[in-house]
């Protein structure tokens, strides 16, 4: 097999090989101008191992993929013409693993920003979480701070288990803001069920205007919990199955059992007070899903700021991108043009 090299700059110094067979000949300002990481690497001082053909120095940047690797080292050099014009959701999550390892993403976002802009009107039918999982990891990689928000606020809303990033490592601080956001709002609202059952079941409790009405209420609202499989979520506490989404739909919809109140069939023994009739399921749940935590808007990129850096990536990266490899996508991503991109 002959080697490829490609040559970012002619009179470039620095050899990067991402393996045997290909070499990319690179700019060694460009680099440290545009990421921490090979300012560092290359401000060491040089070792004999480490010099090459022409006298060049050589560094290993193995493991990624070549196309991705590729377009960020052609955007460091400003080679924005060479970049792709079509990139899909799966190509440019390849392009931020790069971009985050290296920590250059002021240096690409040129190229990024107008994708993220193109592609956010997309996001709003998106609740698969395999893509929505890519999503929160480009949006963060790249700082887009609606982008970031939005796809949260979906995966928020769209998760019916725990939510776990296998693909692509995003902070553990956003994974488990994104849970425990979700935990917050299906406990909230599946107490004031459980709240209310054990309030219906008191003697004492002024929730009906009688002891048959209170009966009524507790045989309803337990008979209607058990028919939606409210019951069910006791074995785990990561309440698996309900995402807000479909609990919302869920919640929505009890009905109001025969009691007094007004409003029923047959209106019998309405109260002269109707306006302060008690005994009706949806006007009790309705004031107290209410005042229940309201569904997770979405994240505030700034509040991850601190979770910037390496660490993540532990010792190789190559891990995350062979388990990006390994999992397709549900559905193909239709390709985007950008040829309408301004440099
Ligand atoms: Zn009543």
């Amino acid at each position: 097999m002959t080697e490829a090299i490609h040559v970012l700059d002619p009179q470039g110094d620095v050899l990067l090989t991402l393996d045997p067979n290909t070499t990319f000949l690179v700019f060694s300002n460009a680099l440290t101008k545009a990421s921490p990481y090979f300012k560092t690497c290359l401000e060491e001082p040089w070792n004999g191992s480490q010099t090459g053909r022409g006298g060049r120095r050589e560094l290993e940047a193995g493991g990624w993929d070549e196309g991705a690797f590729l377009t960020v080292l052609r955007l460091i050099h400003g080679l924005n013409q060479d970049v792709p014009q079509k990139v899909d959701l799966t190509r440019m999550t390849k392009i931020a693993m790069v971009v985050d390892y290296y920590q250059c993403a002021d240096a690409v976002s040129r190229f990024t920003s107008p994708w993220l802009i193109s592609q956010h009107c997309r996001l709003w039918r998106v609740t698969s979480i395999q893509k929505l999982e890519l999503w929160i990891f480009l949006a963060w990689v790249f700082k887009d701070h609606s982008t970031f928000k939005h796809a949260t606020c979906n995966a928020a809303a769209s998760l019916d288990r725990r939510f776990v990033t296998r693909r692509v490592p995003i902070p553990d601080g956003i994974v488990e803001t994104i849970n425990r956001d979700r935990l917050t709002y299906l406990s909230g609202r599946f107490a004031v069920l459980d709240n209310l059952l054990q309030e219906l079941q008191q003697p004492e409790s002024t929730l009906a205007c009688s002891a048959e009405c209170r009966s009524t209420l507790f045989s309803s609202l337990s008979e209607q919990m058990r028919g939606k499989g409210l019951f069910d979520r006791s074995a785990c506490g990561d309440f698996e199955r309900f995402s807000q989404a479909n609990t919302w739909s869920l919640l929505r919809d009890f009905n109001d059992p025969q009691t007094c109140s007004p409003g029923n069939a047959d209106g019998e023994g309405v109260s002269a007070d109707t306006e302060n009739v008690p005994c009706s399921l949806k006007k009790i749940l309705k004031e107290r899903f209410r005042d229940a935590p309201a569904p997770s808007p979405g994240l505030n990129l700034r509040q991850f700021m601190q979770y910037r850096g390496r660490d993540r990536w532990g010792d190789d990266h190559r891990a995350w991108e062979d388990s990006l490899w390994a999992l397709p996508l549900d559905e193909p991503e239709p390709s985007v043009d950008t040829n309408h991109v301004q440099w």
